[in-house]
């Protein structure tokens, strides 16, 4: 097994992969900004380096500083965790070309999946079904992107090919905006992301978001660990997720779910991913590929029983699947909540002193968070500090204990969207199941 990692992130993140070391007998060397100091990840490390100034992009991002960490620690290997660099396929080649692990896929395969119009096309050829768009990248012809978009039928999305994070997107809902939309999202993306590359969709109008979790060894072993549930979003991020997908049949799993592993065999995908989909009127589309550990894979560690991040670190030590997808089962149900500091109503970030903190306990709560109370949450980073999840028998109890879990939880002294999660998670339409992308903007007259 490995001797000794560098976790390359921060909060909640840093801690859970910080505990799977911990618990297969990984050293775990946390690098950290001057703001991050009193992580709790980093008092809890064997070993811990000051990478650089607070800015991520003199730390979190400076991967120089994170390399000569790996260095001066000898450790084998590095776990860019969610974020940051995690799809960075540069990083991930200097990492390897430095003689460390990069506990993740292939570069080849990241710098892939990064550009959406190749991996749109990986995918298709992989027999993964897909949104009907342009299938590549568009060029300068006016009158071609026109007659484009009026075969796919407005309204349609442009894309940028290099976008993430709900970033570089337009909805064109008639022909007249469509070329000046081309212009507005070109510049945008090659502001955002240094690529202009865009590409057309048609724009699905009320799909969930379904994602299948997949793992993959260096020996050619892939599986699928079934799918999530991230619909209820609110400008493109997701707010809570959950497995299994109300209403999805053991066929639709087992179908989309087999493609996605057949798919990760086709393109040399090793570690762990996930295939995203928009799910409308009982069809599946790809929308992308995520080529890392997701912020929700709690809720697919509860309903499988496979811890997800020591899964990475074995595949990373060159250790084959322990498991067959037929060993994979699926029991109960899991939903989470993520937890921001900021106004519920306003979304505003609320960083500041945490003067008390008391997390929710008792059965199937599980809550991954780096907060403790004098913990001091910095400005200059995402405001997520924690997850709470619920696991129960049935979508119903697990409902019932999420909601006992917010009820309990006590975070004093900074703003934070509990209040919000009560509000969804005692709502009706939630209760029920299925909603779709834009329900909870509309709740929030957003
Ligand atoms: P990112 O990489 O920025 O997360 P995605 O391609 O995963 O971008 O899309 C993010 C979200 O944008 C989706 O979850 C969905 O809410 C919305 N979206 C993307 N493509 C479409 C589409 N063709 N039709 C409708 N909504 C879309």
């Amino acid at each position: 097994m490995l001797e000794k990692i560098v976790i390359a992130n921060r909060g909640e993140i840093a801690l859970r992969i910080q505990r799977a070391c911990r618990e297969l007998g990984i050293k775990t060397v946390a690098v950290h900004s001057t703001a991050d100091a009193s992580q709790k990840h980093v008092l809890l490390a064997d070993e811990t380096v000051c990478i650089g100034p607070p800015a991520s992009a003199d730390s979190y991002l400076n991967m120089p500083a994170i390399i000569s960490a790996a260095e001066v620690t000898d450790s084998a290997a590095i776990h860019p965790g969610y974020g940051f660099l995690s799809e960075n396929a540069d990083f991930a080649e200097r990492v390897n070309d430095s003689g460390f692990i990069f506990i993740g896929p292939p570069p080849r395969v990241i710098r892939m999946m990064g550009d959406k119009v190749e991996a749109i096309r990986a995918m298709k050829a992989a027999g993964v079904p897909c949104v009907p768009g342009s299938d590549g990248p568009l060029g300068d012809d006016v009158d071609e992107n026109l007659r484009m978009a009026r075969n796919i039928g407005y309204p349609i999305i442009i894309k940028a090919a290099a976008g993430g994070g709900g970033r570089g997107m337009r909805v064109v809902n008639t022909e007249a905006s469509l070329t000046s939309s081309i212009s507005l999202t070109r510049s945008e993306a090659r502001a955002a992301f240094g690529d202009d590359t865009v590409y057309m969709e048609k724009f699905l109008a009320n799909p969930r978001h379904i994602e299948f979790q997949v793992l993959a060894d260096q020996h050619g072993n892939c599986i699928h660990l079934f799918e999530r549930d991230c619909s209820m979003q609110r400008r493109h991020q997701k707010v809570i997720e959950e497995a299994p997908a109300p209403g999805i049949t053991p066929e639709q799993r087992q179908r989309m779910g087999e493609r996605c592993a057949r798919a990760c065999r086709e393109i040399g995908y090793q570690n762990a991913g996930t295939f995203e989909f928009l799910y409308e009127d009982g069809e599946f589309y790809f929308i992308e590929m995520n080529t890392r550990l997701q912020v929700e894979h709690p809720v697919t560690e509860l309903i499988t029983g496979i811890d997800l991040v020591k899964e990475q670190l074995r595949i990373a030590d060159n250790q084959p699947l322990r498991f067959t997808q037929e060993d994979i089962t699926l029991r109960g149900h899991a939903i989470e909540c993520r937890i921001n500091a900021e106004d519920p109503k306003t979304f505003t970030p609320s960083p500041g002193r945490v003067e008390l903190w008391h997390p929710p306990g008792g059965p199937g709560i599980r809550v991954d968070s780096h907060l403790y109370s004098g913990y001091v949450v910095p400005p200059f980073y995402d405001s997520m500090i924690g997850k709470v999840i619920a696991y129960g028998d049935d979508r119903e109890s697990a409902i019932a204990r999420i909601n006992i879990a917010l009820s309990e939880m006590v975070i004093e002294g900074i703003k934070t969207n509990i209040p919000l999660h009560q509000e969804i998670c005692q709502h009706g339409a939630f209760k029920s199941g299925g909603t779709n992308i834009h329900y909870l903007e509309k709740r929030l007259g957003i």
